[in-house]
């Protein structure tokens, strides 16, 4: 499990990503994993708001699983077809005339 907490604005609200750490380790020492859209330079030092500029905090702070990594399975199980899910998207997009 690791350490996972939201990198907050003290004067905007606006939260510009995540600090990810290990278990057991500080979340300062962590790494900054920016939210979407939020393009910011992934620093070792202070971390500053995305949008003002302000000073940041950690909130909500909590533990998850990491990401797996990518894993390519070399072998398949013969006789299961590889079940295919469409694009989430599919279903919310709307159709302009
Ligand atoms: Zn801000």
């Amino acid at each position: 499990m690791q350490l996972v907490a939201d990198v907050k604005c003290y004067y905007c609200g606006f939260v510009s990503g995540e600090m990810v750490s290990a278990d057991g380790q500080s979340l300062k020492n962590g790494t900054f994993r920016p939210a979407l859209g939020v393009k910011m330079p992934v620093t070792r030092g202070a971390l500053r708001c995305a949008r003002c500029g302000g000073p940041v905090f950690m909130d909500d702070v909590r533990t998850e699983r990491p990401v797996p990594t990518a894993t390519t399975f070399e072998r398949e199980r013969p006789g299961r077809p590889r079940r295919v899910r469409p694009p989430a998207s599919e279903d919310s997009e709307v159709i302009r005339a």
